[in-house]
């Protein structure tokens, strides 16, 4: 919640301009953004959904079915 610097109106956080007088506003200071792993610009936690899915049919392909000798 930041105030307008220049006519001291409330402005809400995902306002990048005060909705009155249209002056920028300052960005407020953030926190230390949480620290995600990424890999190739996905969270890892998605990899191993991926790995998962691609995985599953080999994983159960093992006991699928048998081949039957012939001849
Ligand atoms: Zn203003």
């Amino acid at each position: 919640m930041a105030d307008c610097t220049n006519c001291g109106t409330w402005n809400p956080d995902d306002k990048d301009v005060c909705w009155r007088c249209q002056t920028v506003l300052p960005r407020p200071v953030e926190k230390k953004p949480k620290r995600r792993i990424m890999f190739l610009g996905m969270p890892i936690w998605v990899w191993l959904v991926v790995a998962l899915i691609f995985f599953m049919p080999l994983l159960f392909g093992q006991c699928g079915p048998t081949m039957v000798p012939s001849g």
